[in-house]
């Protein structure tokens, strides 16, 4: 299929079901010409992933939970096997104990803490060491998914927005330790999606409707408008864009009042 991601491999982590964001991402860089290979958290995931997958023409669909440093070394051994080498990985991961995202922060105990930044924060470091090396010679391509709830207080949004103040830092030190290999590592901070994981955030509903009142653009992003900005983050178009966190939420980052 022609499309300026024709030829390029991208491995994607996040899919949960037709409404994830990487699912969003996937179909728009399918769209481009890449070929796809997809992970899954678990048995109940893998239901919808493999057929989600198999629909774009993936083969390649396989279990890794990232706490397990052995899925992810799995991972990563057969896609290189199969397709010896990769040009984009896409992490689209978060996770946080339910009464970590309603309970006041400063009620957050250290299990909870260790949680939420080991899934959502060290992961990106641990897949793009594992993605870097299939990635050698070649350059690549890494970008992440973000929330500005890592710049300002949302309620709620708790030991989350930590997690993700600690994954847009990252970013920035992983930009640093692969530039010179041709590697880039940006983030997308989106705005509110109605997801699985954005249905355990108390008070989600309201976040949606604040943002479709006050947002610049007066609307909720949509998935696919995420996806397109991922096209141009890890395709020739961002050439030039490392270390960066890009907004894509109708503009609401940019209001004080
Ligand atoms: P989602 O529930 O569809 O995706 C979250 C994914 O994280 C799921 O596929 C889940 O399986 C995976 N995951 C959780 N724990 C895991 C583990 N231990 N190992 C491997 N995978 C694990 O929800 P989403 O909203 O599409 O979330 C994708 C990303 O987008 C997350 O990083 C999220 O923080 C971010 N984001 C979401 C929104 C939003 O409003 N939905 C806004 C900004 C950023």
């Amino acid at each position: 299929m022609a499309g300026i991601l024709a030829g390029k491999k991208a491995l994607i982590f996040g899919v949960a079901n037709d409404r994830s964001i990487a699912w969003a991402v996937a179909r728009e860089l399918h769209a481009q010409g890449a070929e796809l290979a997809f992970t899954y958290a678990g048995e109940v995931l893998e239901k919808r992933v493999r057929p989600l997958a198999e629909g774009i023409g993936s083969t390649i669909v396989l279990p890794c939970d990232v706490t397990r440093d052995q899925e992810i070394e799995a991972v990563f051994q057969e896609v290189g096997r199969r397709w010896g080498g990769l040009d984009i990985l896409v992490h689209a991961i978060a996770f946080a104990r339910k009464e970590d995202l309603s309970q006041p922060y400063v009620q957050t105990g250290r299990e909870g803490f260790h949680t939420a930044l080991d899934i959502s924060s060290y992961s990106l470091v641990v897949l793009t060491r594992h993605a870097a090396e299939l990635m050698k010679g070649r350059g690549g391509a890494v970008v992440t998914l973000t929330y500005m709830g890592s710049e300002k207080v949302v309620p709620n949004y708790n030991v989350m927005g930590v997690a993700k103040a600690a994954l847009e830092a990252s970013v920035r030190y992983l930009a640093h330790d692969l530039g010179p290999e041709g590697i880039r590592v940006n983030a997308i901070s989106a705005g509110p999606v109605k997801t699985l994981a954005a249905s355990g955030i108390a008070g989600f509903r309201d976040m949606l409707h604040l943002v479709s009142e006050r947002a610049p653009l007066r609307r909720n992003v949509d998935p696919a408008e995420i996806g397109r900005t991922a096209v141009y983050l890890v395709s020739d178009l961002g050439s030039g864009v490392t270390g960066e966190t890009l907004h894509v939420d109708a503009g609401y980052n940019v209001m004080g009042m």
